[in-house]
């Protein structure tokens, strides 16, 4: 499996209504920045990172890959995931550069490919390639119909219609006012009932003390995890609010490290594990998380940067894996999109990792536009 060629490719996907919004974000498309490697006979890999489609920031990955990692994979046997993993990591140039942010979304893209390449020239879909399959189904969570720029009523309408279409799990997003979030979780809860799990997400907006008060508030809504409380990398203030509240505490979307993770663990500051093979350096240092949290006895509910097309392997094959969020702004990029039917994944069937975009897509949001 003799690398022949890495080239890099940005895509502008439009998000659902045009634009969405949470307490730190308002984008209007998903960037899907790639890598397509290519190996000797034709076979190609397609691995990619997730970005809010900022363009100069996107060139900086495509950048990396081209110019950085390319170079270091050019000629090698694709096959060897972890060896690849370790040359582009523990490269002394890059690492002195970058242990974190740029260099690391270019390695999760081309980690990814590799994964994508490896299972397609097993003839298999990448759950089986990493073990088989460990559950009957991954349950999905709808965080769609809950941005922070829904308006009341509406909020509870996508609520309402997430529940009619079989998802079990929504998540809304907080993060404006302790009043108005409270306000809108109490009208949500009231409207799906009790048996439906619901999560919200501050996106690192508050400090301790704003969270603190929410949490007191929200005590009878039943809160199944509270994402990103405070700002991603304060490991004290996320231990303390664990401590104070009986809100499970979720993060790991920002983290790019298995050692950031090991730190939260050995502080007691998170219950839910959410990795992204789209934000650290792929799903091969995803997989040390996720084998981490099973020691930890913690769960794992990947972040969907990759829009669950990895991720959905990912849950079928590692025990620690417990539900997989769901958005579906990209899936039609795909040749085998990441389906849910009455709330829960389907059960990829095609060789590879679910990451080969389609040709219409690779034209209709390439960019920069020629
Ligand atoms: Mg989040």
């Amino acid at each position: 499996m003799k690398i022949t060629s890495v080239d890099s490719f940005i895509l502008h996907v439009p998000v659902t209504g045009g634009g969405i919004a949470d307490s730190t974000h308002n984008i209007s498309h998903w960037g899907v920045v790639g890598a397509a490697i290519q190996i000797e006979g034709g076979l190609t890999g397609y691995g990619f990172t997730g970005t809010h489609a900022h363009l100069p920031g996107d060139q900086l990955i495509t950048r990396c890959i081209d110019t950085c990692l390319a170079p270091l994979l050019l000629g090698q046997d694709a096959s060897d995931i972890t060896r690849l993993w370790q040359t582009i990591a523990r490269n002394p140039a890059l690492q002195w550069i970058g242990r974190s942010g740029i260099t690391t979304l270019a390695h999760a893209a081309v980690d990814v490919a590799l994964w994508d390449l490896k299972a397609k020239n097993a003839g298999q879909p990448l759950w089986k390639l990493l073990g088989g399959q460990v559950r009957d189904k991954v349950r999905a969570y709808n965080t769609d119909i809950g941005w922070l720029n829904i308006a009341d009523e509406a909020l509870v309408a996508g609520a309402r219609a997430a529940l009619a279409q079989g998802f079990t799990g929504i998540k809304v997003k907080v993060g404006s006012t302790v009043e108005r979030d409270l306000r809108r979780l109490t009208a949500v809860r009231h409207a799906v009932g009790p048996d439906i799990t619901l999560a919200i997400d501050g996106n690192g907006k508050w400090d301790l003390a704003t969270c603190q008060r929410f949490c007191a508030g929200a005590q009878g809504l039943d809160i199944f995890w509270f994402e990103e409380p405070l700002w991603y990398d304060d490991v004290k203030g996320h231990a303390q609010l664990a401590r104070s509240s009986s809100i499970p505490v979720a993060l790991g979307e920002q983290l790019y490290t298995t050692d950031a993770f090991a730190e939260f663990f050995a502080q007691q500051a998170i219950h839910w594990v959410q990795p992204d093979v789209t934000r650290m350096a792929g799903l091969t240092e995803v997989l040390r998380v996720c084998d981490m949290a099973s020691a930890f006895r913690l769960p794992v509910a990947p972040h969907a940067g990759d829009m669950s097309q990895v991720h959905v392997h990912l849950s079928y094959a590692h025990a620690a894996c417990a539900v997989l969020e769901y958005i579906p702004w990209i899936q039609h990029c795909f040749t085998d999109p990441a389906r849910v039917v009455d709330g829960y994944f389907c059960l990829p069937q095609l060789p590879g990792a679910g990451t080969t975009p389609t040709v219409d897509a690779l034209s209709r949001y390439r960019q920069p536009v020629a």
